[in-house]
Order: structure tokens, then sequence, then C-alpha cells
């Protein structure tokens, strides 16, 4: 067990009915939904940072709906099927994908503005794996519009607070039973004891744990790890995607260029400006984003270059580049690359986790009162890997599903408080160094080791070194302030470990995952499943 710091010595409790950890598309439009159906139960939803602060708010290709009549529900399962190559649950592709224009039009009714085209039809985008153009989005900002929505939305009702800067630490779970999370409070630096009828997780990814990756800051997945030490099953986590496109530059921060811009025609290049995406796959540069991913990593492997070119300039005009990706013209120009006139350096970057903590599609878990929705849910929707524009769709979705099981179950649920928190030895730490240095050392050695590319040599030795960082962290716990910076590496880390030891475990190259021991698929398709202890 681990003996936790903190941060001041004050414990404040309160009680609500529903504790929403998370304030992307998924813990909004839960909360939403929630109000709506249960209006006499208070539902508090805390953030990390500000509401903004989530990879729903960066989202920019958009959702992908079936919604005219050149596409059909059968064809949208069957490109999730075969993205997620053998691993994906079909009751549930079914029911997110035949949900869906419901789910839009919500959306659409909240203010969610999808861009039309000039007959006033959405105009319906394309990416890789989409046998059909089916992604409504708004420009290549989609997921700004859709928070700020919903945002707007949520703030239209009494019963739903929401504190921003508020940090989950970790909740508290006995027996398979969570009752709530106990809470920093960044500003006031106090620790609150939240007790809930039901704990909800929409936490997002984990995208941090790699060097390079398009998910702000806040995606050190905090929710599987905390899931994972209340004792929910972990499925997939070697399953973890790399976007093909994110911008290189030293001073841009995980920008990503979207997929989109393929699907209008952009090609990838290498510095000397040859075309490669015919040597990987039939489909060139619209191939799958792992595909995509592995082709530039090659690439980059075999020229020794740092990065290569996606080149959009030479085939489509000026004003066309402007309105259809207003988003990437403007952040590109910020560093004085025009996009309309020259092809933007790229690398790929970890995007989205696949795995997360197993659940229904209404998020229900193993442990009783404790559900979790959004990227740190693995439902099934995914499998091996994700079709793009699936999961803001899956967040919406699930959501939904979760609210309504909530409301069902509310009469039979209870608040149980918990034990205060047990305050360790803990200083405030004059050695953030050791925190830092940690954290880069999980980064640079995930990206070395369990990127796009594995073998059993690298992830032994991935393996060798968590173990030695997670003895250390635990260390903190004893010696240090509690501060979000510390919550997060030891999350950081034990979701490490988590996707090292899944990567170990399938012998067999499937979907993202690419192990060169084991290039080929075996023949038994099965979720890698891990739970505490390891
Ligand atoms: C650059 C980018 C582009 C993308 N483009 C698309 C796209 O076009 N289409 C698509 O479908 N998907 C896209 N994705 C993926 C998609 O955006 C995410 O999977 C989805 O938004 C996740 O939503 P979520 O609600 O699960 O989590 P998030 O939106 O990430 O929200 C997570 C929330 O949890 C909070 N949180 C985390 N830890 C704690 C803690 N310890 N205590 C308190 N709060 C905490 C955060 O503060 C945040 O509010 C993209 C992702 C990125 C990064």
């Amino acid at each position: 067990m681990y003996k936790l710091g903190i941060a001041k010595k004050i414990l404040l409790k309160l009680k609500t009915d529903f504790l929403i950890i998370g304030g992307g598309v998924s813990g909004l439009s839960l909360a939403i939904n929630l109000a709506n159906l249960v209006p006499d139960e208070n539902i508090f939803l805390i953030t990390k940072e500000s509401l903004i602060d989530c990879n729903t708010y960066y989202a920019q290709g958009g959702i992908a709906c079936v919604w005219n009549n050149n596409d059909n529900f059968e064809k949208h399962i069957q490109d999730t099927l075969i993205a997620g190559d053998g691993l994906c649950d079909e009751k549930v592709v079914r029911a997110v994908i035949t949900n869906a224009p419901e789910r839009v039009i919500e959306l659409i009714d909240m203010g969610v503005k999808f861009t039309q085209n000039a007959e006033g039809d959405y105009d319906l985008g394309k990416e890789g794996g989409h046998s059909e153009r089916r992604i409504l989005h708004v420009n290549d900002q989609t997921g700004q519009n859709v928070e700020q929505t919903l945002i707007k939305e949520v703030s239209k009702f009494n019963n739903i607070q929401i504190k921003q800067n508020w940090c989950a630490i970790n909740l508290f779970s006995n027996n398979f039973r969570c009752d709530g999370a106990y809470v920093l409070d960044q500003e006031s630096e106090e620790i609150y004891n939240i007790s809930a009828k039901a704990t909800i997780l929409a936490t997002g990814g984990a995208g941090k744990i790699y060097l390079y990756t398009t998910n702000p800051d806040v995606a050190s997945g905090d929710g599987i790890a905390m899931a994972y030490r209340a004792g929910a099953i972990i499925a997939n986590m070697e399953f973890y995607q790399f976007h093909p496109t994110c911008l290189y530059h030293p001073y841009a921060k995980s920008f990503l260029i979207t997929e989109a811009m393929r699907g209008e025609g952009a090609v990838l290049k290498d510095i000397r400006g040859n075309k490669f995406m015919q040597k990987y796959h039939p489909s060139n540069d619209l191939a799958p984003r792992d595909i995509v991913s592995r082709a530039i990593d090659a690439e980059l492997k075999r020229t020794g270059d740092d990065y290569v070119y996606l080149d959009i300039a030479s085939y489509k005009k000026p004003d066309f580049i402007k309105t259809h990706f207003p988003g990437v013209y403007d952040e590109c120009m910020k560093f004085n690359i025009d996009i309309t006139k020259e092809p933007i350096p790229v690398v790929p970057a970890a995007h989205y986790s696949c795995g997360g903590v197993l659940t229904k599609l209404d998020g229900s878990t193993k442990v009783k009162n404790l559900y979790v929705i959004g990227e740190s849910a693995c439902t099934g929707l995914h499998g091996a890997n994700r079709l793009a524009s699936n999961s803001l769709l899956e967040g919406l979705v699930c959501a939904h599903e979760c609210a309504n099981t909530l409301a069902k179950e509310v009469k039979n649920l209870k608040i149980n408080e918990f034990k205060e928190w047990e305050p360790g030895n803990a200083v405030p730490s004059t050695e953030a160094v050791v925190i830092s240095q940690n954290w880069d050392e999980i980064r640079r050695f995930m990206w070395n080791y369990v990127g796009i590319v594995r073998t059993d040599l690298r992830l032994q030795r991935a393996k060798k070194r968590i173990n030695l960082l997670l003895d250390e962290i635990n260390q903190y716990y004893w010696d240090f302030k509690i501060e979000k910076n510390l919550v997060e590496l030891r999350n950081l880390a034990t979701v490490a470990k988590l996707i090292i030891v899944s990567a170990i475990s399938r012998k067999e190259s499937r979907g993202i995952h690419y192990n060169i021991d084991y290039p080929d698929k075996s023949t038994m398709s099965r979720l890698t499943t891990l739970r505490r202890p390891w």
C-alpha cells in the first residue's frame, strides 16, 4: 500500500451524489445527461486544470457519423472492425455506430455549428481507414467548438457544480467498492475527501508518457492508474496509437496536423521531395494511421532525417487551404511556416490510448460504483487500433449510456463516508529536480523502447527501468508534499508499467502493436488484461 504525504494538514469533507472526474467531451456530456435525467441529484465535476485543458479541446478532424445516403451503418461498422484488427467487441461497435446520429443531433441542438458546403449540406470529411465521407467537423477546430458548446450547456444546470484546478489524487475503494476520491485543491493546497454514490472517471488519455505527443499536459493517465489501484481490470494497454503527423519545430508543443489534410490530397514526402507511401500501402497517403506512422518511422530511421514533409501547398489552392484548415494555417504561421506555399515538417507522436479500464458500454467496471468513460475506458470499440474520429463519438455515446444506467440505479445507491486522509511525514520538496528527472526518463525510454516499433529486448529493458523508478517514486510519497506533479508522475509510471507488461505479453504483431520479434499475427485473438497486483 502507498502511504501518501499531505499538502497542508487540513481535512475537508464533501458529499455529493455523483462525482465526475474530468471535463472533456465525456465528463461534460455525462453531467448534462445526468442533470436532465435526475434533476434532484447533485453532480460535482472536477478538472485538473482549466476546463479547456483536455484532449477534447484539441480534436481537429471531427466526429465520425453515418450521415447521408451514400453511406450506411454497415460500412462504418466494417471500417471500425477492420481497423480494430480482430479485437473489437462487435456488439459495442454496432451500438456506438448506430447511436451516432442521435448523439450528433443533440450536439447540433446544443449549438455546435458543423461546417456546411455551398449547398447547405454538412461538409463530410474523409479520413484514413474510412470507406466513405462521414466526418462531421467544424473546420479543423471541432473539439474546441464541441467543448465550448458543452461548457455553455453545463452552466445552465443548478445541480451541477464545477471546480477547476482540483486534482484527484486517489480513489477510495474498499473490497471492490468505490466510495469517492481524495482530491487536491491546487489553489488552497487543501485535500478534500469527497464521498459520492457513484464516482465516474472521465480523465482522458496518457500521451504524456511519451516524449512526443499530441496530447496536452493533463493527459498523464491518472484515471487508468487510479482505477488500477482501486482493483479495476485494465485492458489492451499495449495499443497506444501514434498520430503520423505532429508539427516538427523546436518551439511547437504538441501540435497535430489533422489527418483530414491527407484526406483532402496532401502528400507525405521525404525532405528531398520524394513521395514514399506507395512503398508501404496500396492506399498510399490514406493508409490507416498506424501504417503511416510506421512508414514515417522507417523512413526516418533509413535516412537519418529528423522529420518528413506533409505537402498540401503543391496540390490545393491557398484559398482552399485557408478555409479548410484555418487552425493549422494560423498555428504554422506562428512558426513562419506558410502552408499555402511550403510543405509542413512533421513527425509521428503518441496520440490515443486504445486500451484503458475494461468497461461495459455504460462505463461500469468490476469495481462497484466506479464508472469510467471516454479515452480512459476500454469498451471494445477500438480493439487493436482506433478508426480516426471514432473517439469523440465514443465519449458521447458512453456518457449517454452511463447517465441512463446511473439514473436507473440511483435509488439503490447511498453515500458512504470513508476514512480520512492519512498524512505521511511529508515536507515541502526542495528537490523538484528528481521529479522532473524521473518524468523525462520515463518519457524518453517509453519513446525509444516502447514506441512505434518494439522488440523483446527493448521491452525488457524498459521493464527493468520502470521497476526501479516505481520504487523511487513510491518513496517520494513518504517524503514529499503532495502536489500535482508528483500525483502525475506516480500515475505516469504506473501506466507506463501497464503498457510495458501488456506489450511483453502480446507475442504477435497486431493493430498498432508492432514487435519485430513477432512480425505476424497469431491465430489467437484475445484481450490483454491486468489486475492489481501484476
Ligand atoms: C490533438 C488531438 C486531436 C484529436 N482529434 C480527434 C478527432 O478529430 N476526432 C476524434 O474523435 N478524436 C480526436 N482526438 C481524440 C479525442 O480528442 C479524445 O479521445 C477525447 O477528446 C477524449 O475525451 P475525454 O472526455 O475522454 O478526455 P479529455 O477530453 O482529455 O478530458 C480529460 C479531463 O480529465 C481531467 N483530468 C485528468 N486527470 C485528472 C485528475 N487527476 N483530477 C481531475 N481531473 C483530471 C482533465 O482535466 C480533463 O478535464 C484527438 C486528440 C488529440 C489530442
